[in-house]
This record gives structure tokens, C-alpha cells and sequence, in this order.
């Protein structure tokens, strides 16, 4: 990739993550501020709870995000950002602008779904 659009590719990757990790200081700011002994009754308790597993289940999407964000500036460092892990070949500049830390040309993630759609288990029990 030429070093111009491998800039441009790092910019947005940087203010991504940046956007992340300002939410996420944002949120946990809110999580240690509110006190959970003052609210006034166990409906709203659990209902703190309930949030509270959001809020995790979000934060875990958060941290999962960053760390793909995180992958995609460790390639631009080493120069193969934008080439396919599993092929080899270029990613589509269009597909890298929609979803930046594409690691799979659309050929790949294709299979990679198909995969994912054959052999995922229809229940959680192994027996
Ligand atoms: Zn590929």
C-alpha cells in the first residue's frame, strides 16, 4: 500500500480508537460515580444490575474493537496492512474504508462465515 493512503488508513484507526477509549473512561467514570447503597429500593437495584450487564457486555464489544484496531496499526507499522491473512492477496480499498480493520479480503470472509455457519453447534451440551 502506498505510504500516502497507509497514513490516511492510520488516521482514522487512531480517532476510532480514541473515540473508544474516551467512551469507555466516559463509562466506567459513570460506573464509579453512582453509588448503588443510596438507591432507594431493590427494583431499582437490580435493575442497576441488569445495567450493569450491559454495560460489561458493551465494554467487552469495546475492548475487543480496540484490540482489532490496535492489530490493523501494528500492520501499517510493519507494511502489510491491507493484505489478506489468509490468501495473501490485496483487500479492496472500498472494503478497508468501510470496515478499517478488515483482516480478510471478501473471498476469505466469505469462507470464513461459511465456516462459521456449517460448524456452529446447534447446542451448548456436549454430552
Ligand atoms: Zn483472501
Amino acid at each position: 500500500m502506498e505510504k500516502k493512503r497507509e497514513i490516511y488508513f492510520r488516521s482514522i484507526l487512531c480517532q476510532k480508537l480514541q473515540r473508544i477509549q474516551l467512551s469507555i473512561r466516559k463509562k466506567l467514570l459513570e460506573m464509579t460515580t453512582s453509588d448503588p447503597q443510596r438507591l432507594p429500593d431493590l427494583l431499582d437495584h437490580s435493575a442497576m444490575e441488569v445495567n450493569l450487564g450491559i454495560e460489561s457486555l458493551i465494554h467487552d464489544r469495546h475492548v475487543l474493537l480496540m484490540r482489532d484496531i490496535e492489530e490493523a496499526l501494528a500492520k501499517i507499522d510493519q507494511g502489510v496492512y491491507g493484505i489478506c491473512e489468509e490468501c495473501g492477496c490485496f483487500i479492496n480499498e472500498k472494503r478497508l474504508l468501510i470496515c478499517p480493520t478488515s483482516s480478510l479480503c471478501v473471498k476469505c470472509q466469505e469462507r470464513e462465515e461459511q465456516k462459521v455457519k456449517l460448524y456452529r453447534p446447534t447446542s451448548a451440551c456436549t454430552g
